[in-house]
């Protein structure tokens, strides 16, 4: 029994906020605005798998009116997601994510955000695939306005 999900996540970014993807802090002068530590990637890839066993999307099971997750790790976050769907019986076969994202270039930053999120998602690093694009100077993300996520997974019943 297969399952997929896909999962999209938007932050705007501000000025005086770190810019954390996938657990990374990735060098910028703007940061993700937003509740938790707004880690857009490691959001959308929650989503993703909230939305493979219908469960609804983050802001149901963290809503950002509870202080509690004001600031929250987001890894945490997706680790508890994760819990959701193996206590339902299901695994993570691979998850694939495009972060829009003008600048910084993320390339370098890629493969240190794949470690703990295959380790998160206790998976072999192979089964996580990051990809970063720019917004081509279009639209929010061109302008250096937003960082945008899109994430697909793929879960198995064992
Ligand atoms: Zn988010």
């Amino acid at each position: 029994m297969f399952r997929i999900g896909t999962g999209h996540d938007t932050h705007r970014l501000v000025a005086g906020r770190p810019l954390i993807l996938g657990g990374v802090l990735v060098e910028s002068d703007r940061g993700t605005d937003g509740h938790s530590d707004g880690d857009a990637l490691t959001h959308a890839l929650a989503d993703a798998i909230l939305g493979a066993v219908c469960e609804g999307d983050l802001g149901v099971h963290f809503p950002d009116s509870d202080a509690q997750w004001k600031n929250a790790d987001s890894l945490q976050l997706l680790a508890r997601v994760y819990w959701l769907a193996r206590e339902r019986g299901y695994h993570l076969v691979n998850a694939d994510a495009t972060i829009m994202l003008e600048r910084p270039k993320l390339r370098e930053h890629i493969e240190p955000m794949r470690e703990p999120l295959a380790t998160t998602l206790q998976v072999d690093l192979s089964c996580v695939s990051v990809k970063a694009k720019t917004g081509e100077g279009l639209d929010a993300v061109g302008r250096g306005e937003a960082v945008t996520v899109d994430a697909v997974v793929l879960l198995q019943q064992s």
